[in-house]
């Protein structure tokens, strides 16, 4: 299982979930089983008890699952069904961990946010990946994380440490991170500044960016991604330009114009998965 976690800096709503949609959907058109799952680091069990006016309305899955839009998305992108599994919240997990320390699970321990929180996120993670999502009913070869919230909020420390552990479980050649920054246009300079500091954060936390995605109003110019590249210690491919767009699935095409696929291809040795794969 190949596992990619698409994570944000800066501010929220700054596109993780279509970038992380659009990622898994040029992933399947390398012909591989993609599925995805989407943390939200908040206390409630689910978005079904969040005011649509906060949080905009919430998408109900086949299982009857309310969770957050961004699964909406990943079912259209990826034409694949979830289960209320698929998103997990910072209330599932508590829940899950605080109904095993009741039931004795634990006895003798003290129950604490590292390791059992941490593991518990790390177990279902493995778990739910592994849900076959599609009518071709196989277990899903690749995995799409998509990490709600903002890097380095105390909201989702706990997740961040888990990834964090995460790459080492899996094996770094099956674990790659996708960062999405945000690039603002001040008095028509496009400011790299913000990205810089949000990649710092990262870094400082254990997580190394393989790609820099970066949203901005209009174009990257070369100017930008050099400079982005140079000082959060990135390959010049490993900046990823998504400016706005008039259609959200016009993001793929982006991003398939800048060799997402060729990128993760080698990085994540998927050309293996296809080969181990074909010889079942
Ligand atoms: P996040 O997952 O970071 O909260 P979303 O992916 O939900 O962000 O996107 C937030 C909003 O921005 C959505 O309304 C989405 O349609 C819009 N959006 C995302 N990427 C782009 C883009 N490249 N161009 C224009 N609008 C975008």
């Amino acid at each position: 299982m190949k596992y990619v976690v698409v994570s944000g800096g800066v501010i929220s709503g700054i596109g993780k979930g279509v970038i992380a949609s659009s990622t898994g959907m040029l992933l399947k058109t390398l012909g591989l089983t993609v599925t995805s799952i989407k943390i939200d680091p908040y206390m409630n069990i689910d978005a079904g008890t969040m005011s649509p006016l906060e949080h905009g309305e919430c998408f109900v899955l086949d299982d009857g699952g309310e969770v957050d839009l961004d699964l909406g998305n990943y079912e259209r992108y990826l034409n694949i069904t979830l289960t209320r599994d698929h998103n997990i919240t910072t209330g599932k997990i508590y829940s899950q961990v605080i109904e095993r320390e009741r039931r004795g699970d634990y006895l003798g321990k003290t129950v604490q946010i590292v390791p059992h929180l941490t593991n518990a996120i790390q177990d279902w993670i493995e778990r739910v990946a592994r849900i076959p999502v599609d009518e071709s009913g196989l277990t899903p070869d690749v995995c799409i994380i998509e990490l709600g919230g903002t890097v380095g909020d105390i909201e989702s420390a706990p997740f961040v440490e888990a990834l964090r552990q995460f790459q080492f479980r899996v094996g770094v050649e099956n674990f790659a991170l996708i960062h999405v920054s945000l690039v603002p246009v001040i008095h028509g300079e496009q400011k790299t500044k913000p990205t810089q500091a949000a990649i710092k954060d990262l870094r400082s936390l254990g997580l190394m960016p393989d790609m820099i995605a970066c949203r901005c109003s209009n174009k990257l110019e070369a100017e930008t991604i050099e400079k982005i590249a140079m000082f959060c210690h990135v390959g010049h491919n490993q900046v990823l330009a998504v400016h706005d767009v008039n259609s959200t699935y016009h993001v793929p095409i982006l991003l398939n114009e800048q060799k997402l696929t060729g990128f993760l291809t080698k990085r994540l040795e998927l050309q293996k998965i296809k080969l181990s794969d074909n010889m079942k």
